[in-house]
C-alpha cells in the first residue's frame, strides 16, 4: 500500500509530486498570491512501522534556503506534541527521514498553531473578567482581527504576533505572555497597574488559514506596509494602526521568527536615524533587562547590517515609533534552534517560545519605567 499524504486542513501546505510504499517526493506551495514559500505542514497516513523518506524537492527555491542548513523538521504522532526528526539538506533537496510509529504522522516547519487553537486562546482570555476582547478590523478574507486588552494604567503597550503567518512561535510566545499577565506575580501586577496592554496575537489570520509563510491573502508582506497601509490589500495593518491611534503607543513589540539565524534577538527602532534619545534608551533598557531575565536571549548576533534598507520605513517597529513616538521593537526567534543553549530533542519549541513570552514582561516593564 502506498502512503497517503495531504495538507488539506487549516494551515496545511504541501503538494505531492510522487509517492511510494515508504517514500515521497513533495513540493511546498507558494503563498497565495505571493512569491514566498517555506512553511510546510502535512500528514502522512498508512506508514505505521515504516522508515519514511520524504523529499521536498523545491527546497532550494524557498524564500530562505540558507535556513535549511542544519535544520531538523518537526514531527508529531498526534498533531499536539512535536519533536525534531532526522533531516538533511543536500543538492537542493530537503530530505526528512522518520520511523513512523503510528498510522498517521504529522510534519511541519515549526510546531503549528492553527485557527482552532487561536479561537480557544481568545475564548479562554475572554472568560477572564480582566480581559477585553475586541475585533478591531477584518482581514482580506473577512476574518476578525482580534485584540485582547488588560491593565488599568495609562501607558499603552502593544504586543503583535504573526504578521508573517508561518512564524507560529509568535503564537506560543503570546500564550506565555498572557498567562503571566493573568498570573499575578509582582512584575505582571505592576505592569497591569501602570499600563494598558493590548495583544494582537494573530495579525495575518488569512495567511495562517491558507498555510502561507509570509504574505496575507492578497500576497502582501504586512511588515513592509506600516508607513502607508493600503486598506484594501493590507487591511490587517490598517486595523491595528487605527486601534493604536485611539490609544497612542508608548511601547510596541512585534514578535517574529527568523528562518536562518539560530538565536533570539531584537531589532529596535534605535537603528532608525530619526529615533529620539528616549527611544534609544528604551531599547537599551529592554535588551539589558531581557538579558538577565532570559537565558535564551543574546545581543551579539542580529540581522545582517544590510538589513532593513529600503523596506525599513514600512516595518512595524520603525513606523510605529515614528508615528506614535514610543519604543518600537521586533523580536526574532529561531525556526530550528537557539544556540543559547541548543535543545537536541525539541530544538526551539513551543515551550521555549512561551517561556520567552513570560520573560519579556520584565523587560517591557523596565522599558516603560526605566
Ligand atoms: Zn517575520
Amino acid at each position: 500500500m502506498t502512503l497517503t499524504i495531504d495538507g488539506a486542513f487549516d494551515g496545511g501546505n504541501i503538494a505531492v509530486v510522487g509517492v511510494g510504499h515508504d517514500s515521497a517526493e513533495l513540493t511546498i506551495r507558494h503563498d497565495s498570491n505571493g512569491p514566498w514559500f517555506q512553511w510546510f505542514y502535512f500528514r502522512v497516513r498508512g506508514g505505521a512501522g515504516r522508515d519514511l523518506t520524504l523529499r521536498i524537492v523545491n527546497a532550494s527555491l524557498s524564500a530562505y534556503p540558507d535556513g535549511w542548513n542544519g535544520y531538523r523538521a518537526c514531527v508529531s504522532a498526534d498533531n499536539e506534541t512535536w519533536r525534531r526528526t532526522d533531516t538533511r539538506y543536500a543538492d537542493g533537496v530537503l530530505e526528512i527521514r522518520h520511523r513512523a510509529d503510528s498510522d498517521t504522522v504529522w510534519f511541519a516547519f515549526f510546531a503549528p498553531y492553527d485557527l482552532a487553537r487561536h479561537a480557544r486562546f481568545l475564548g479562554r482570555a475572554g472568560r477572564n473578567p480582566a480581559v477585553a476582547v475586541k475585533a478591531i478590523g477584518r482581514s482580506v478574507d473577512g476574518r476578525d482581527i482580534t485584540a485582547l486588552s488588560l491593565g488599568e494604567g495609562d501607558r499603552q503597550v502593544w504586543l503583535l504576533g504573526r504578521q508573517h503567518s508561518g512564524e507560529t512561535m509568535a503564537s506560543w510566545w503570546m500564550e506565555g505572555a498572557l498567562d503571566r499577565l493573568l498570573g499575578g506575580d509582582s512584575v505582571s501586577a505592576e505592569l497591569r497597574r501602570i499600563a494598558r496592554i493590548h495583544l494582537v496575537p494573530l495579525v495575518n489570520i488569512d495567511g495562517a488559514a491558507r498555510g502561507n509563510l509570509r504574505g496575507n491573502a492578497a500576497g502582501i508582506d504586512l511588515n513592509r506596509q506600516w508607513h502607508a497601509p493600503d486598506p484594501h490589500t493590507a487591511p490587517e495593518v490598517a486595523a491595528v494602526i487605527a486601534a493604536m491611534s485611539e490609544t497612542g503607543v508608548a511601547f510596541c513589540l512585534d514578535v517574529h521568527g527568523d528562518e536562518t539565524i539560530p538565536h533570539v534577538f531584537i531589532d529596535g527602532c534605535d537603528a532608525d536615524p530619526l529615533a529620539t534619545r528616549a527611544q534609544v534608551a528604551g531599547v537599551e533598557t529592554f535588551k539589558a533587562v531581557l538579558l538577565k531575565a532570559s537565558s535564551a536571549f543574546q545581543t551579539a548576533v542580529g540581522y545582517p547590517v544590510t538589513y532593513g534598507g529600503e523596506g525599513a520605513p514600512g516595518m512595524c517597529n520603525r513606523a510605529v515609533a515614528r508615528r506614535f513616538g514610543g519604543i518600537g521593537l521586533t523580536l526574532e526567534m529561531p525556526f530550528n534552534d537557539s544556540l543559547e543553549p541548543p535543545d537536541p530533542i525539541a530544538g526551539w519549541s513551543p515551550a521555549a517560545s512561551s517561556q520567552l513570552g513570560r520573560d519579556c514582561l520584565d523587560a517591557v516593564l523596565a522599558a516603560l519605567t526605566g
